[in-house]
């Protein structure tokens, strides 16, 4: 894999074009994949916590969030093409969702928040098949993932905030073979 190095989290060195002509392939082949967008407060925190650290470099895709993951890797001498952030990619696997027709679960966020991404999701995406949503407040994380798996979503998007949503993730990811992506506060800014 070429992958680069960045204060120990090791980013994934591609194209937008590319990254989106592999997920493109995961989603039609039900790939279980695991999507990390770690912006530079996420490769700090990391450096930190040794367990976080580990489930973000074993992600399948390790994604650029913020220009200054660029600036390090340009003044590391290890350039990377360029940012790719986790809201961009949320809104690519939307898109291509609604094409493709595809089953969609959203975890997180507040109550009303999760409740007016799925509004629009279902006003705006009429291609896609909404299988379920829940807030980011609970207490049972076994019973929500049980629920997910058992609506076989083809994309699980989470934004409990990082670490909670890669440890989610990492944890449950196996029960529901999908494209699975943390995105953090993307819910506030999607929900409009
Ligand atoms: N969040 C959640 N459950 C929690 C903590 C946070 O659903 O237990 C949600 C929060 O409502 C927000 C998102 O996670 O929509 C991201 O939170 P934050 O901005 O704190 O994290 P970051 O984006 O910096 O990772």
């Amino acid at each position: 894999k070429n992958r680069i190095n960045i204060l120990g989290t090791e980013f994934d060195n591609f194209t937008e074009d590319q990254f989106h002509k592999y997920l493109n392939e995961d989603l039609d082949n039900h790939s279980n994949k695991f999507i990390v967008t770690p912006n530079p407060e996420i490769v700090l925190s990391a450096r930190k916590n040794t367990r976080f650290s580990n489930i973000v470099n074993n992600a399948d895709y390790v994604i650029p969030d913020g220009i200054g993951i660029i600036k390090g890797a340009n003044n590391l001498g290890t350039p990377m093409h360029g940012r790719i952030t986790g809201f961009d990619t949320l809104m690519y696997l939307v898109k291509t969702a609604n094409d493709k027709k595809l089953k969609v679960y959203l975890l997180g966020a507040k109550p009303e928040v999760i409740k007016a991404s799925a509004d629009r999701i279902k006003r705006e995406f009429t291609g896609i098949d909404l299988v379920g949503y829940h807030d980011g407040y609970f207490d049972d994380d076994k019973k929500i993932a049980e629920d997910i798996a058992a609506k076989k979503p083809n994309i699980v998007l989470v934004a409990l905030g990082s670490p909670k949503q890669e440890y989610f993730i990492n944890q449950f990811r196996d029960l529901n073979p999908a494209i699975w992506i943390g995105v953090g506060g993307s819910f506030d800014v999607f929900s409009g």
